[in-house]
């Protein structure tokens, strides 16, 4: 066995290097896995680009992958070797205050355990899945699935839950802000309950995107002015619920205009701690516009996320824009910063 492999390490903001480092070896417990491959995340742009409060550097970045067991861990059932799995980047602890009322996504001990953030992650040959994590994560990918389509477990899972605390929108319009691969998430999640939707970004080629995965109408905030083709929409009521899917200021602004009044906002993607937003009370007090959050994700929406990929009704390979070795991760992190690639397959060599 080869004492060490190739990664990509994170030593610090906008510098990550492949280098060799040490072979995981299972600790007691512990899992170690093949990466089959990895996706990109806009959160590990982020990650590169300006750090994360919840990284410690240095470290191998990437979280969202498929792997094969190789080794396991004292007190590890044995025939877990050899098997092609999906599992999630963390796991609650399931003691604190919050996971006893199934809170779960806001478990004091998140930040424990994080998958390419506080351990090792997946932009590896091999990568050591802690107890506390695949012991409640672990699915065994059918033969009839691909790796892709799984590896969109935990990304699909937060979408999953935002639309859970969404819930039921009354009326017909959707509007989401943001047409990366989380927005394109909402949209097609959205589309399944036949709502129809807008979706409105700066970039023509991921309008594009959503328009091939069934966009009613895409907008480009950076040609058009939103409230204006809102009007033509519905008599310029306003949309019934808003989705913000692009982690902007300028987005979260934008949804507050775009929604009617009794219509819900999901904030979904976060800005830096402190950041201010201004709210006219008229709207929430006299128009009653509900605003909502959503983080991460629980373990019941894990669970039906795994699910909604085996049913194979969303097209989740339409969000891969290519395919890099490990070698040309920051080529891909790169292309997504520039805002033109969706997201990229990472393969071990
Ligand atoms: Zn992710
Ligand atoms: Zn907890």
């Amino acid at each position: 066995m080869a004492v060490y492999m190739r990664a990509a390490v994170l030593h610090a903001p906008g510098d990550l290097r492949v280098d060799d480092v040490r072979d995981p070896e299972p600790r007691r417990g512990s899992i170690v896995a093949r990466v089959l491959l990895a996706l990109t995340c806009g959160t590990d742009v982020k990650l590169y680009k300006r750090g994360h409060p919840l990284a410690k550097l240095p470290n191998i970045i990437g979280h969202e992958f498929v792997g094969v067991v190789e080794e396991v861990g004292e007190g590890v059932p044995e025939d877990l070797r050899g098997r092609r799995f999906v599992t999630m980047n963390t796991s609650p602890c399931g003691g604190c205050f919050y996971c006893s009322v199934g809170r779960e996504n806001l478990c004091e001990r998140l930040g424990e355990l994080i998958i390419g953030f506080t351990i090792s992650g997946a932009y590896a040959e091999r990568i050591e899945i802690p107890e506390r994590i695949w012991r409640r994560y672990f699915y065994q990918i059918q033969e009839n699935l691909d790796p892709v389509e799984a590896a969109f477990l935990e990304p699909l899972s937060t979408v999953v839950h935002g639309q859970r605390v969404l819930g039921k929108v009354e009326g017909e319009w959707v509007a989401v802000i943001g047409s990366g691969p989380i927005g394109l998430l909402h949209l097609q999640l959205l589309k399944l309950e036949g709502l129809r939707v807008a979706v409105i970004d700066r970039h023509w080629e991921k309008l594009s995107v959503a328009e091939r995965l069934g966009a009613d109408i895409t907008i480009n905030s950076r040609e058009t002015r939103v409230e204006d083709m809102v009007r033509n929409i519905n008599g310029g009521r306003g949309f019934d619920a808003v989705v913000e899917a692009a982690g902007k200021l300028e987005a979260w602004e934008l949804a507050l205009k775009l929604v009617r009044k009794g219509g819900k906002i999901l904030f979904f993607g976060g800005l830096p701690r402190g950041t201010g937003i201004t709210i006219d009370s008229y709207r929430i007090h006299y128009e009653e516009v509900e605003i909502l959050g959503a983080f991460h994700t629980t373990p019941r929406d894990v669970e039906k996320t795994y699910k909604i990929i085996e049913s194979r009704k969303l097209r989740l390979k339409e969000l891969v824009s290519g395919s890099k070795p490990l070698e040309k991760v920051q080529e891909a992190l790169e292309s997504m910063a520039s805002g033109q690639g969706l997201k990229y397959i990472i393969t071990g060599r």
